[in-house]
């Protein structure tokens, strides 16, 4: 359980759904895969969506300062998400609408490139291999 509402990055809304336990350390990967267990076992608790680094980030290698290293790449897909949502970096939301969001939204492997096509973790991704 969290004390604070969860700050979560746009385009990790898909990666929680993909986790399947790699990471970019074992810090990385403990941090993340606890907080895709709270998610997964309480729907009913809201997230906040954010376009910044987030719970998750907070273990990763990558974030310097509270900036991701691969800034550009990441930012831009999660502004790709957020406006595909229709949603705004802040928003608290409902975890299971929100993941009932991003569903309904992207429903193909094409439509799941427009996010994260360049994502290099693409190939250990369990959401993205629900489209092949
Ligand atoms: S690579 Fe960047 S966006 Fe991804 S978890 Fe690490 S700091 Fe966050």
């Amino acid at each position: 359980m969290y004390n604070e509402i969860l700050n979560i990055r746009a385009h990790h809304l898909l990666c929680i759904q993909g986790f399947q336990g790699y990471g970019y350390s074992g810090e990385f990967v403990e941090n993340m895969g606890k907080i895709v267990k709270y998610i997964k076992e309480n729907p009913k608790e809201k997230i906040r969506i954010v376009e910044y680094c987030d719970n998750i980030c907070l273990s990763c290698k990558n974030n310097i300062s509270d900036m991701c290293k691969n800034c550009e790449s990441v930012d831009n897909m999660d502004k790709r998400l957020l406006d595909k949502l229709k949603l705004t970096s802040e928003q608290v939301v409902n975890i299971e609408e929100a993941f009932n969001l991003v569903n309904d939204k992207l429903k193909s492997l094409q439509d799941a490139y427009e996010i994260c096509g360049e994502c290099s973790w693409s190939e250990k991704c369990l959401w993205i291999s629900k489209f092949h």
